[in-house]
């Protein structure tokens, strides 16, 4: 049974633990996918919001509540925020749902239990890392440690809003930061929720700040202002350029999660179902919108037109509809005009001749869509562009050579999927692809003690306990004469 919440009247920022919504600052509606009503309102936090935000980030950096504790009550405290994440799970999945259109049932389990985690995680990278000490030349004891950085500005996207917004603070505060998160205009409810759960947890008022807004305006001001010593963004590619530029010219350091177009290679030699079901879930999970969706499906041409036909049926029996129902598995995508965009792609005119789906569904109003797929050749738009949606593209290859040569033949590097029962080839196919991550005989397996991130048009940066823990802190080097 599924118990509703109430979404706020409105949301706007959080600066120094207390809400915010100046009387003059423009408004934006927040809707619920499901059936395209407008549920809330986005009082957008303009240049003056965004600059008190990161001056009380910067203040509390400065005077140390947060970073001068000691990791164990630092730890404490991210363990106390852990547990009050789990206890409002269910409000924080009907939130992400009732803004994002993610189907219920499923994130509750899997996204909000990840947001508690990453406090969990990160706090226990923070408390595993100690310094370095150097007496090669007797004369001299040398010291490395690892400072906070300073204020991070936080900006994430609007497909996986908790999961992906916690998983950048946890990593900024655990090692001391204060921050200045900007989540995305389009799903600002879950995650002010976060925010406001991350103080009641104990927080010192200063460290973990919100505003809201569009890119243009909210994003970019955060991005230029001088208090900003490092950001992590999360989002598309070429919002990713507009910010390392920005970034480049005030000589702060980003990470870039961007854009993918993942190939899935499945090889005739792979166990048919476990395949078939991996391609499903790699492109149809959270709606198809997905960073790291296996969204060209490269398929071995002598078991082409039976992929093509079990595939085909099933994505026509998977349950479209309100996001709210525990039986549902793909829900609406983000906006109408999202969904004209993706549907675009099913038009001949990119290189797709369409096997399923192709359509938008009319159920209460909602942006919902039929689970697509084209066959196409990689150099065609649906091979080449990030769709974004609940969308597949199949592609034919010949051999290893071929699979690897089409897998590669993309800007885009973030991630890649071999289906083979060669141990030798799925080794090779590893070596071969050029992607930050390759997953063999298994969907999408986060784990984050290992490199997360993108070659190529995919970004800069890895997120991981290790690589968070270079990116969020500073080495101090002290030689002391003996
Ligand atoms: P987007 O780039 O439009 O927006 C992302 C965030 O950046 C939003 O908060 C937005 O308001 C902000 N923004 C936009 N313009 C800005 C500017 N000029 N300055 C500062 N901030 C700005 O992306 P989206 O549509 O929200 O998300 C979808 C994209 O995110 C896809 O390309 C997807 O692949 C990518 N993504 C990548 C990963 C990853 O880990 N690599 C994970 C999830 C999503």
């Amino acid at each position: 049974m599924i118990t509703h919440f109430a979404c706020p009247r409105s949301v706007g920022a959080i600066i120094d633990g207390c809400t915010t919504a100046p009387a003059d600052a423009g408004t934006l509606e927040v809707r619920y996918p499901g059936n395209g009503e407008v549920v809330s309102t986005l009082v957008e936090s303009g240049a003056d919001e965004v600059d008190r935000a990161a001056r009380a980030a910067r203040a509390s950096f400065a005077q140390g509540p947060w970073r001068r504790k000691s990791v164990e009550q630092r730890g404490e405290i991210l363990g106390r925020i852990s547990d009050i994440i789990l206890e409002n799970a269910e409000e924080l999945a009907w939130l992400e749902c009732m803004n994002a259109g993610l189907p219920m049932a499923r994130i509750r389990h899997t996204q909000i239990a990840r947001a508690a985690w990453n406090f969990r995680f990160f706090a226990e990278v923070a408390s595993q890392s100690v310094g370095q000490a150097i007496n090669q030349d007797p004369r001299y004891l040398t010291t490395v440690l690892r400072e906070p950085v300073g204020v991070a500005a936080l900006i994430s996207p609007w497909n996986a809003p908790v999961a992906l917004s916690s998983m950048k603070v946890a990593a900024a505060i655990a090692f001391g930061n204060s921050c200045v998160l900007k989540p995305s205009e389009l799903t600002p409810l879950a995650v002010h929720r976060l925010v406001e759960l991350i103080h009641e947890a104990g927080v010192p008022e200063g460290v973990v700040n919100l505003v809201n807004g569009r890119g243009h305006v909210t994003g970019s001001a955060l991005v230029a202002h001088e208090d900003v010593d490092l950001v992590s963004f999360t989002g598309g590619t070429q919002t990713g350029r507009l910010i390392a530029a920005e970034a480049g010219r005030r000589l702060i350091p980003t990470t870039m999660e961007l854009g993918g177009k993942s190939a899935n290679v499945i090889f005739a030699d792979a166990d048919q179902d476990l395949a078939l079901d991996g391609a499903l879930a790699g492109i149809f999970s959270n709606n198809g919108q997905q960073c790291l969706a296996g969204s060209r499906i490269l398929v071995e041409a002598s078991i082409l037109d039976a992929f093509v036909a079990r595939f085909r049926e099933r994505a026509a029996a998977i349950r479209v509809g309100d996001p709210m129902d525990p039986a549902t598995e793909v829900g609406p995508v983000i906006s109408r005009e999202h969904r004209d965009r993706v549907l675009g792609f099913a038009d001949g005119a990119k290189g797709g001749e369409v096997i399923v789906g192709g359509h938008a569904l009319d159920i209460d109003g909602g942006y919902f869509m039929a689970p697509t797929a084209v066959l196409a050749d990689n150099d065609s738009p649906v091979a080449r562009e990030e769709i974004f949606g609940p969308f597949a593209t199949i592609i034919p290859f010949r051999d290893e050579a071929h699979a690897i040569a089409l897998a590669n033949a993309s800007r885009f590097g973030l991630a890649g999927y071999v289906w083979t029962s060669d141990v030798g080839k799925a080794l090779r196919c590893s070596r071969d692809i050029r992607t930050g991550v390759v997953w063999i005989n298994t969907p999408m397996a986060r784990e984050l003690r290992a490199p997360f991130g993108g070659f190529k048009d995919s970004g800069i940066g890895r997120e991981s306990g290790p690589d968070c823990l270079a990116f969020y802190t500073e080495p101090k080097t002290t030689t002391l004469a003996l």
